[in-house]
């Protein structure tokens, strides 16, 4: 029987931050040059930079002298938040000339499903070309994409070759493709999972595939189930549409702190400097999330990620604030010191549609009428006007590193 394999596009700015600031100052574009934070702080660390950069040894997660020192010549750019997002809204209005289902992943990624509509436009090889192309010409910055019949896949293939390429992971040749390739290979196997399952004397992405999913499911629950699913290419998740605002995205916000995070005290200021922010835009957005995953980048730039769902949506600061620090307290051995914190909420639904359950807990009116007051001063006087006392530690933070999604991590 012939199934009918879905088409799958999943396209990766390449250096994201850098190409923008490039593209923006065309002077820049023949210079190595990094995106960094404020010179005087220890926040000045690369956050991204150019191939030419890359050339010289220059990495994400480098001081800016460290930096200097392999590429004399390096031109250091402070970040622009606000015109990232606008670039990386026009890019995705290109996405969406081909196909409805669009689904962003940070602010430089997106998983296309052309399955339906690829016909009005040519091979699905042709369509990545064009997109290529496109992006190339109309935004001026290089894109990466990679095609396959699941989003698992299709983001391996991005990641494949870079800068301003296409790889094709067909059906017919995924296995040999992927399965020679080493566990990190794909999201989802972190650095705690890896040495367990090398454990079971499985080292690469086939050694995983063709591993017995019960003894996956006893030793690592529903996460193992279903990366060994992904790996045999079934039970791979949908792409979700372009205006599922529901359903598709997430509202996070990352930061570098100036000094390492040593001990529980600082990493409330930092959790509750983050959470605070992703609430306001919760609120804003009229939804509320239930999905928590936290990010914590140690200071020899590894990074731990752990996910929990909770029982009640919600978009009120300190809900928020306590799910993420209950997940930091058991993630984190406060021995290691961490660098960056990253936390977003997905799994949104409107507010409304909750609001019938909520009338029912009249304990969470206080909370929501606290959350509607300083909403409304922010409004009128704008969102660094009132600032919860804890998250005032000039040592720790600096306002600048306000929403620093440092998704460029793309060695
Ligand atoms: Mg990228």
């Amino acid at each position: 029987m012939q199934t009918k394999h879905k088409i799958i596009l999943h396209c990766d700015v390449n250096n994201f931050f850098a190409s923008c600031e490039c593209a923006l100052n065309p002077s820049l574009k023949d210079l190595p040059v990094a995106v960094t934070g404020e010179k005087s702080k220890r926040n000045g660390i690369v956050l991204a930079k150019n191939n030419l950069a890359k050339s010289f040894g220059v990495k994400t997660g480098d001081i800016i002298y460290q930096a200097k020192q392999k590429c004399p010549d390096l031109v250091c750019v402070r970040p622009h938040h606000d015109i990232y997002e606008k670039y990386s809204k026009r890019i995705r209005k290109i996405y969406e000339e081909y196909t409805d289902k669009v689904e962003p992943f940070g602010i430089d990624e997106c998983w296309l499903d052309i399955t339906d509509t690829a016909k009005f436009f040519g091979t699905p090889l042709e369509i990545a070309n064009i997109l290529r192309k496109r992006i190339k010409e109309e935004i001026g910055v290089t894109i990466s994409v990679g095609i396959s019949f699941t989003k698992t896949f299709a983001k391996l293939g991005s990641d494949m070759k870079k800068p301003d390429a296409v790889t094709e992971i067909p059906f017919s040749k995924y296995k040999n493709m992927v399965y020679p390739l080493p566990l990190g290979s794909i999201i989802g196997i972190g650095r705690k999972l890896e040495p367990k399952l090398n454990k079971l004397n499985i080292f690469t992405l086939g050694d995983l595939a063709n591993c017995d999913k019960n003894l996956l499911k006893t030793k690592f629950g529903v996460i193992g189930e279903q990366l060994h699913d992904k790996l045999n290419g079934i039970n791979d998740d949908e792409v979700a549409f372009a205006n599922d605002s529901a359903q598709a995205k997430s509202i996070g916000n990352g930061t570098t702190t100036l000094v390492d995070v040593k001990n529980m005290q600082e990493m409330k200021t930092v959790v509750m400097f983050l959470c605070d922010e992703i609430a306001t835009r919760l609120r804003k957005k009229c939804v509320v999330g239930s999905t928590f995953q936290i990010s914590l980048r140690k200071n020899d730039l590894t990074w731990i990620t752990k996910s929990h769902t909770i029982e009640n949506s919600t978009n009120n600061s300190f809900d928020i604030f306590n799910t993420a620090i209950n997940l930091i307290e058991k993630m984190w051995d406060k021995k290691t010191q961490i660098r960056s914190v990253r936390i977003s909420v997905s799994n949104l639904c409107n507010e409304n549609s909750i609001n019938q359950l909520t009338l029912f807990e009249q304990k969470n009116t206080q909370k929501e009428k606290l959350d509607k007051a300083i909403d409304k001063i922010r409004d009128k006087y704008g969102y660094m006007s009132i600032k919860p006392l804890i998250t005032q530690n000039k040592e720790l933070l600096n306002s600048d590193a306000l929403r620093l999604d440092d998704t460029d991590i793309d060695e």
